[in-house]
């Protein structure tokens, strides 16, 4: 169950911010890489179990997938790699290296202001 360890640290952030803010989090946006991915329906279930009667309860959590990322051996610079052309968008190389998969971060909460 990764997504209830992603959701029990996001929690805590959630509410160590709320302290400080003194507002009511409405909304928290999350990144997370392709294969070590997190469901975000399976998330907002166990976010919504640990927030229960929490200031938290009803919180919004979003998930954006981070593209996997490819370094060309040739040109050196760095492309969305794509498995339907899996081959370097800057100068067509097929020589490259996939790049390791982005972590997990929380980039925002939201609070609610009033
Ligand atoms: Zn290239």
């Amino acid at each position: 169950m990764h997504e209830a360890a992603v959701a029990q640290s996001i929690f805590d952030t959630v509410m160590a911010e709320a302290q400080k803010q003194k507002g009511k989090p409405t909304k928290a946006k999350i990144t997370c890489g392709t294969f070590d991915a997190v469901n975000e329906e399976i998330l907002a279930f166990a976010f919504s179990v640990i927030a229960k009667d929490t200031v938290a309860k009803d919180m919004k959590i979003g998930v954006e997938q981070k593209p996997v990322m490819a370094l060309c051996r040739h040109c050196k610079k760095e492309f969305k790699f794509d498995v339907t052309s899996p081959s370097c968008v800057h100068c067509d190389s097929n020589s490259y290296n996939i790049l390791p998969d982005p972590p997990l971060i929380l980039e925002q909460i939201i609070f609610e202001t009033d």
